[in-house]
């Protein structure tokens, strides 16, 4: 019986370590998918925007879901949660601008794309439609200017581009004339940046963000600049205005959170390295309403990772893997992947100790036989290994078909370089990201959670769960590809 016994033992072992089916696959369940991401993705949680109490409130509800699945806790000071200071400047409701007689009410008349803490009372340069100056020869030193922006040669085909147009268009023509000595840019608004006014704003209204020590903690001596609508252009045109302004800026901390916690490997040697399963908390909060509903509830932008963690969390906690797992929700994602980066600057476990990063960001929507990993192929790929052993579990597994043109470095998007895996990644730590990819619902109050394709969550919790299993009980660690080199 003895040898009976020790025998199935031994074979149960073999089995579990060889067999395509990870021993947690049966507690990743559609049913609590779909719970978990109505209560994530609730109106309760306002969005989640990051620098707000509500992100901090979804991190809350986030620690004592980690809790009640049984992870331990990872975060600093034997908690789930690590805070870390997000700097913010906004322009204060104080400022003032005054064009010609006319007091302009900000965000309404004019908006402020690049804070400045100054007062102006000075003439304003006419300098026509903006694809006409020749930034050679124009002398703007010392000057403020006026140009209306022209779409001409900016690729407007590309997601989001209510949220980016002003952004292009401030590179395209405004950095040379700043380079050339501007004191302030007003630009007039064209038909497109008209139709991204309202969105536009909101990114304004919200300012900007950084870390301790970052480039944005301290906007004051920038040089503002401002956009005015189309039917401004009439104050300018004679080439006689003159602005009186008084911009304040308001710069304070606010913090953000990563909510994190962790499963023990089982293998004496191997629990010291770490698997890290990757996903993001905020959304984008309150912003203009779509069909009367204003809240941006990120159901697939990334509750979808999220439960699909607490998913993964539940399989690790019942059959851990030789290695620890360490799940790591970030703060901030949003607003400049502040989380990810603040978690590589100053982990809770040894860089060197994590193997793997596994992230996720949107895995719930589009045609349920079709997904991406990003970092399948160079530049993105920094561990050949790893994409294998993803690409074997997707074979055990879903048999996504796999669309790799998102992973191209000339593809328009540039998304391998918008989530949390890539601080990681740019560390070195053999990374991949799993997305389901854009569609028209992306950022808008329309990503909800009865949008998602649950089948198709459920498909993709399992590649990432059958990749992570493979990673935790791997003889060796994930290899690093030699001439890794990502193209920016
Ligand atoms: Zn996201």
């Amino acid at each position: 019986m003895k040898i009976l016994s020790s025998l199935i033992t031994a074979l149960l072992t073999i089995t579990t370590l060889f067999s395509q089916t990870p021993p947690g696959l049966s507690l990743i369940r559609q049913e609590d998918l779909k719970k978990d991401l109505y209560a994530l993705a609730d109106a309760h949680f306002n969005g989640r925007s990051a620098g707000t109490t509500d992100e901090l409130k979804a991190a809350a509800w986030l620690g004592e879901q980690f809790r009640a699945i049984g992870l331990k806790p990872a975060g600093d000071d034997g908690t789930y949660f690590q805070f870390f200071n997000l700097w913010r400047n906004t322009i204060s409701a104080n400022s003032f601008v005054q064009i010609n007689n006319t007091v302009y009410t900000i965000w309404r008349d004019i908006a402020i794309s690049q804070m400045a803490n100054v007062s102006l009372n000075a003439p304003v340069l006419y300098l026509g439609d903006a694809a006409m100056i020749d930034t050679n020869t124009v002398d703007v030193k010392g000057k403020i200017v006026a140009l209306v922006a022209n779409k001409k040669d900016i690729n407007l085909d590309v997601s989001l581009l209510t949220w980016r147009y002003n952004r292009y268009i401030n590179t395209k023509y405004g950095l040379p004339l700043l380079r050339k000595g501007a004191a302030g840019i007003i630009f007039i608004a064209d038909a497109t940046a008209e139709q991204s006014w309202g969105d536009a704003t909101e990114n304004f209204k919200r300012g900007t963000y950084d870390l301790d020590g970052g480039p944005n903690v301290d906007v004051t001596s920038t040089i503002p600049i401002l956009w005015v609508h189309a039917t401004a252009k009439k104050e300018f045109e004679n080439n006689t205005a003159t602005i009186k302004a008084n911009l304040v800026v308001s710069k304070y901390s606010f913090p953000s959170v990563n909510v994190v916690g962790k499963v023990d490997g089982t293998d004496p040697k191997l629990k010291s390295e770490f698997l890290l399963y990757s996903g993001h908390t905020d959304a984008h909060g309150i912003r203009n309403a779509i069909n009367g509903d204003s809240i941006f509830y990120g159901a697939d932008d990334n509750a979808s990772v999220d439960v699909a963690m607490m998913a993964c969390a539940r399989a690790f906690v019942k059959y851990p893997g030789k290695r620890s797992v360490i799940f790591v929700i970030h703060g901030a994602e949003e607003r400049g992947l502040f989380g990810s980066r603040y978690f590589s600057s100053h982990p809770t476990v040894p860089l060197n100790n994590i193997v793997t990063v596994l992230n996720g960001d949107m895995i719930g929507r589009n045609n349920s036989d079709s997904a991406v990993i990003l970092g399948q192929i160079p530049p993105h790929r920094n561990s050949t290994e790893l994409v294998n052993m993803a690409l074997a579990a997707n074979k055990e597994g879903p048999k996504f078909i796999l669309d790799t043109t998102w992973d191209s470095p000339s593809h328009i998007e540039g998304w391998y370089f918008r989530s949390d895996h890539l601080p990681y990644a740019r560390l070195g730590i053999p990374s991949l990201m799993y997305t389901t990819l854009l569609h028209p619902d992306y950022h808008t109050p329309l990503d909800r959670a009865d949008k998602i394709n649950y089948p198709k969550l459920k498909k993709m919790t399992d590649w990432m769960y059958r990749t992570g299993w493979k990673v935790a009980n791997a003889a060796t660690r994930p290899a690093k590809d030699a001439n890794f080199k990502l193209e920016r």
